[in-house]
């Protein structure tokens, strides 16, 4: 599974871009910069796309994708929770053909298996556990602390999260349903008493004036535990593996 990075920020600038990823070239995960990242062929080439909430840094390039493909003959399904699907009711392209999922339920995206699970956040969100046969991952949305009943649904090789405030800003992180270095590490805690390991851990969604605290807290983190992070940047792109990844390129 190739994991291809787009947006890697919750706001955009000149050098920042909202939260989008790309797998091997086809199924999206989150629309914050597709239309903004992409060539169009790029663009033409994505089949599916997985929402995880309906907060504008996650939906952003939904519609100018559409746009984008509309006279190709291309329709792109799109798969979200009700809520997420409801927030695009008035706000429809022809050829984005959109699909309710139910958490705790699996369902088939293009080749992959997919399920949602519900994560804490301050609106309705899921996360997403998406194999390929090979290696599992499990893309966090937005989420805030409190992910111990996800961990029972699912155990991914590779885990794709939010870290958005550096620990100073734990009280934002906590009223606004976001991770800090401090706050992943309990998670991944948590996590490991349920699996017994910890997955390999890729970092997205950083608030870009928190940045330097995020990537400074994480690098402590790794020398006094070992557990060792992927900072996502724009145009990253990483070969998942079971046991270990690879960045390709970026
Ligand atoms: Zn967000
Ligand atoms: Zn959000």
């Amino acid at each position: 599974m190739k994991l291809r990075v787009l947006g890697a920020h919750n706001v955009e600038s000149r050098h920042t871009r909202m939260e989008s990823h790309l797998i091997d070239g086809v199924l999206a995960l989150d629309a914050g910069s597709l239309t903004r990242s992409l060539t169009h062929d790029e663009l033409r080439g994505i089949r599916a796309i997985i929402l995880s909430h309906r907060h504008f840094d996650h939906v952003k390039d939904l519609l100018p994708l559409g746009i984008a493909v509309r006279n190709e003959g291309v329709t792109i399904d799109v798969y979200a929770i009700q809520d997420t699907v409801d927030a695009f009711a008035k706000r429809r392209s022809p050829n984005l053909r959109m699909h309710a999922v139910k958490f705790y339920e699996q369902f088939k995206v293009l080749g992959y298996d997919a399920m949602a699970v519900p994560v804490p956040h301050s609106v309705p969100a899921a996360g997403f556990q998406i194999g390929d046969g090979n290696v599992r991952l499990f893309y966090t949305g937005d989420t805030g602390r409190g992910l111990g009943a996800a961990w029972e649904h699912v155990a991914p090789d590779v885990l794709l999260t939010e870290v958005t405030f550096g620990n100073e800003n734990e009280a934002g992180a906590r009223a606004a349903g976001h991770l800090t270095p401090k706050l992943l590490m309990g998670e991944l805690d948590a996590f490991s008493e349920i699996h017994g390991r910890t997955p390999q851990v890729v970092v997205s969604h950083i608030n870009p004036a928190w940045e330097d605290a995020v990537r400074t807290e994480l690098a402590d983190i790794t020398a006094a535990t070992g557990q060792a992070f992927t900072i996502a940047e724009a145009d990253m792109s990483l070969e998942l593996g079971r046991e270990s990844s690879r960045v390709l390129e970026g």
